[in-house]
């Protein structure tokens, strides 16, 4: 594993940004995987096609939680439009580390819980088999 990556995930796993809960959230969704143990629950309030606030929670290893936490900030603020576009290379680019598959499944389910949440499952997987999508 990369030095500098390794640190910036720990440091997210250790200080998370945006972690908590939002009081009423517009969309508010959980996923869970279960090869590693991991939950994520993401909190949305959307106005006026814009994710005014954003929180995440749950629990698991280091690279889920992190990933949650950085993809808060990238959502954060953003039109609905825009945040649709984010991709699982947005993500594994944040966390600056190649991934294998069980691992992808970690560092996408912030994004998953995000994306089910706001577009439904179609919308997650944007047309493409699940399978394609990890
Ligand atoms: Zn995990």
């Amino acid at each position: 594993m990369d030095d500098m990556a390794r640190e910036t995930i720990l440091d997210y796993y250790r200080n998370p940004r945006n972690r908590g809960h939002l009081e009423n959230p517009t969309v508010s969704r959980e996923e869970k995987n279960p090869t590693c143990g991991d939950v994520i629950r993401m909190d949305l309030l959307i106005e006026d096609e814009i994710v005014k606030d954003v929180r995440f929670s749950g629990q698991g290893c280091s690279i889920s939680q992190a990933a949650a936490s950085m993809l808060t900030e990238m959502v954060k603020g953003k039109p609905l439009a825009e945040v649709k576009q984010i991709s699982k290379d947005d993500i594994l680019d944040a966390l600056g580390l190649t991934l294998g598959p069980a691992r992808i499944k970690c560092a996408l389910l912030g994004l998953k819980a995000l994306k089910v949440g706001a577009y439904g499952l179609e919308g997650w997987r944007d047309g493409q088999p699940e399978e394609e999508v990890w």
